[in-house]
């Protein structure tokens, strides 16, 4: 890869990226490597210990704060302000390193951008800044001049070569050729010719080219051939497909890709502690503290904790103020001490200022305390630490920020930070993007994504530049012609990567087909490749290899108390293993977050407001009797009792308009209802809201019936609300989904004539049920029929109680994957790795 005599001659070896320097230094490790732009820095570094009086260089994240600083004092607020800094800093970056001189008319865009610019410069100068494009050409006038720096204190070299460039800018040429006017020795580094044996291959998705890759990648590192490559376009954006690909077969990778600094645990844990500064912080981010190991004294109260977060989940807010969560948490002594603990600043100041306070309330929260850091992680935590040096340096023009305002710039800086994982190198497997790899030399390699939208990939101008003059100019990206240049010396490159290369593209994406790059055109297609099938073989192979036993068993149930009353049979009936989660490790789905009252809210309100009116009315003949005048007075009177209980506990919904607007529902509906029973034969209340214990198979069950009608005959009607729809047929089920009222029917003392639902819905309202068939809303039985329904229900309601009590945990959803998609339990039963 680097020449003999150059490595002889020690020479110093710039490289286009940070990982071309770090493979190289794998390899020659007594060699001078480093990436271009770090060579710069340290440069500066060097003259500005010479020379204070040299312009302070800014970071990257001082620049970007520059710029929008620039950009918001010379624009009217946009939403999209951010991406514009973004735009306007890489013209800028253009503009000096291809020493571009706008003369022509210039459309608004640029007349805009050349306002920010000179602002932005204007601003530099004030202050004494510049960035390493000013720099770069500034130590051209230095090496030039050779007056104001002693060259040789520069520290360069006698011999620079440069290695992994396709293309150098004007700026970096003009840089070259000063040096050579001081003698001093530049080589570009030249590709290696080789004469590769090159093969393609297409597959019908992108998913079987990743499936193949993997495969080929174990094959061939198991094959005696020391490192591969895979080379992967756009490798930032495609690095957790492909970390999931290789995570199945194999582990042995290094993925030359930043990692997404936001998402890793240590930070996230931190940047959400944070928000409680916010004093608000929304039901989910509770969620994440409440469940979070990074949080102090999580092991000694993270039940107590999932406790309180169930009660917010039952509060039905979005939100929750850190005052709130304290006078909740009585029962995690340690986590109300940490909240008590946190103020909430209105200062107006500086970052450093704001670091500090930071770092406080990390501690108080006791973050990271009980976590014993991986190697990883302890990186990450260093990472962090140089982020928050960043952060402080932001205040670079001793801005003063509130609070909003410096957690929104430390938001900012985590979302663009820059973090590689620095484990070992010493694997045979390196992911690489086709840029990163050039220059470098593997056993074999495979080139991913060959298609021809990537190779040559469509110019993207810069939209604050002219058009003209960056064609003109031969500016990166610009026009198709540089486009198809660049691509010619790209696939150059990626042919000298190995001798043995393998170039695949997939004929298909989600939406259209796709062509190879016409680069392969000239390259042998194997037509019949294989590789996915035997990769896929290659894991059948190796499930053979494991042993598998049955695990659907739980704790054997004897004497005990069913949880939630029915609950428990209904779950058992959606499938077995819901119901033994249900019951032996108590689960429950969280509830969701709703405006207004919940459906469960809505369904309370309708039993007991129904409850309240029969204990007055207590017979269907008083009701007919009363006058409609009085019959809504009482009605009205009782939603109002009713909904006033629930308001009662959830202040939010005080004086909210969606209280006056469901009350006034609620009294359409249930004045729809009560002349729904008038036309009913005649009968009495029995009972209203009774509970009672049943014992079956040695089981309590603890029910709750929501009222039982006496008919003038004498029989009896059990009666359960509803207001959801619901079919009787579903009764008929050897598992059915509702089987309260048939196991009411099975256990009563009483000689139950009839189960009904009481649908309330204004959508869908009156009786559904069966029973004897002197009641028209009854799904008519004669007696023998209902004899024998009363045994069927015997049986399998025998049978689910039984599986029930024997701990049945096997996965059978009652409507296959019908009834998976409706399921909270889903990462539990991990239905999906059966
Ligand atoms: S996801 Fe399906 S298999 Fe798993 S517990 Fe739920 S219903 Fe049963």
């Amino acid at each position: 890869m680097i020449p003999s005599d150059l490595v002889q001659e020690a020479c110093l070896i710039l490289t286009e990226n940070a990982t071309q320097s770090r493979l190289l230094i794998r390899q020659y490790p007594k060699l001078h490597i480093m990436p271009w732009f770090l060579w710069l820095q340290a440069q500066w570094q060097q003259c500005a210990i010479l020379d204070p009086s040299l312009p302070v260089l800014l970071s990257e994240h001082q620049q970007n704060q520059l710029w929008l600083r620039c950009i918001q004092r010379n624009q009217e607020p946009r939403s999209d302000t951010k991406a514009l800094v973004s735009l306007a800093k890489s013209a800028y970056q253009l503009k000096m390193a291809w020493d571009l001189k706008l003369s022509e008319v210039l459309l608004e865009q640029t007349q805009n951008w050349l306002e920010w610019q000179e602002d932005y410069l204007n601003e530099c100068k004030k202050n004494n800044f510049f960035d390493e494009w000013a720099w770069l050409w500034c130590l051209i006038d230095l090496i030039k001049s050779s007056v104001d720096i002693n060259f040789q204190k520069l520290k360069i070299p006698n011999k620079i070569a440069f290695f992994g460039f396709l293309e150098f800018s004007p700026a970096q040429k003009r840089f070259m050729d000063v040096l050579k006017d001081k003698d001093v020795i530049v080589e570009n580094i030249n590709l290696d010719k080789i004469d590769a044996t090159r093969k393609k291959i297409n597959f019908s998705s992108s998913e079987e080219e990743m499936y193949a890759m993997v495969a080929w990648a174990a094959e061939e590192t198991k094959n005696n051939i020391k490192r591969v490559a895979c080379l992967v376009p756009d490798l930032n954006n495609k690095k957790h497909e492909i970390e999931r690909f290789f995570f199945e077969k194999e582990k042995n990778i290094y993925i030359h890709s930043k990692e997404d600094f936001y998402n890793i645990p240590l930070v996230y844990s931190a940047l959400t502690i944070l928000k409680l500064l916010r004093y608000q912080l929304s039901i989910e981010d509770w969620s994440y503290l409440l469940r979070s190991p990074w949080v102090g004294a999580y092991e000694k109260e993270k039940y107590e904790r999932l406790k309180l977060l169930e009660t917010l989940y039952e509060k039905n807010e979005y939100q929750f103020s850190v005052k709130q969560v304290c006078e909740l948490s009585q029962s995690c002594p340690d986590l109300l001490l940490r909240l008590k603990q946190i103020s909430f600043s209105r200062k107006n100041q500086i970052l450093s200022a704001w670091k500090l306070f930071f770092v406080e309330i990390l501690s108080v929260m006791g973050w990271r305390e009980e976590i014993k850091l991986t190697g990883k992680e302890q990186r990450v935590f260093e990472s962090w630490n140089k982020l928050l040096l960043e952060f402080e340096r932001l205040s670079f023009l001793k801005e003063t920020f509130f609070l909003k305002s410096a957690l929104e710039q430390l938001h900012t800086l985590v979302a663009i930070w820059s973090f590689q994982p620095s484990g070992s190198l010493d694997v045979p497997i390196h992911i690489l993007s086709l840029h990163q790899s050039v220059g470098l030399k593997f056993d074999a390699v495979w080139v991913l994504g060959m298609q021809d939208s990537v190779l040559p990939a469509s110019p993207k101008p810069n939209p604050f530049l002219p058009l003209n003059l960056q064609r003109q100019k031969k500016v990166a990206h610009a026009s198709h012609d540089w486009e198809l240049r660049h691509a010619h010396r790209l696939f150059y490159a990626l042919n000298q990567t190995s001798d043995k290369i393998i170039f695949s593209y997939a004929k298909q994406n989600e939406v259209e087909e796709l062509e190879a790059s016409s680069f392969l055109s000239s390259i042998e297609e194997i037509k019949s490749p294989d590789l996915y099938f035997n990769f896929k073989k290659e894991f059948q192979k190796d499930e053979n290899q494991f042993e598998y036993y049955e695990d659907d068993r739980g704790e054997e149930l004897d004497n005990v108390e069913i949880r939630g009353g029915m609950t428990a049979l209904k779950e058992q009936s959606m499938c077995a293993f819901r119901g033994f989660a249900y019951q032996q490790l108590k689960t429950k789905p969280l509830p969701s977050i709703e405006y207004g009252l919940t459906p469960r809210e809505k369904g309370i309100v309708i039993h007991r407001a129904l409850e309240l009116i029969w204990k007055e009315l207590k017979t269907q003949e008083r009701l007919i009797k009363m006058p409609l005048e009085a019959l809504e007075g009482i009605i009205l009177e009782k939603i109002d009792q009713s909904v006033m209980k629930i308001v009662k506990k959830r202040m939010s919904l005080f004086n909210s308009e969606i209280i006056f607007l469901e009350k006034k529902r609620l009294k359409k509906l249930i004045h729809r209802w009560f002349m729904h029973e008038k036309n009913r034969e005649s009968f009495s209340i029995h009972e209203l809201e009774k509970s009672f214990e049943v014992v079956f198979l040695g089981l309590k069950f603890t029910l709750r019936i929501d009222r039982i009608d006496c008919t003038d005959s004498q029989r009896y009607y059990i009666v359960d609300y509803k207001t959801n729809v619901l079919s009787v047929n579903d009764w008929l089920e050897e598992r059915p989904s509702e089987p309260q009222l048939p196991f009411y029917a099975i256990t009563s003392d009483l000689p139950v004539a009839g189960l009904l639902f009481g649908q309330l819905r204004s959508d869908n309202l009156g009786f559904r049920g069966m029973g004897l068939a002197d009641d028209k809303i009854l799904k008519p039985h004669t007696a023998q029929e209902w004899e024998d329904q009363l045994k069927a229900w015997h049986q399998n309601l025998n049978g689910l109680i039984k599986a029930l009590k024997e701990g049945d945990a096997s996965l059978n959803p009652k409507e296959g994957l019908r009834t998976c998609k409706a399921c909270y339990l889903q990462a539990l039963c991990r239905l999906y790795d059966n």
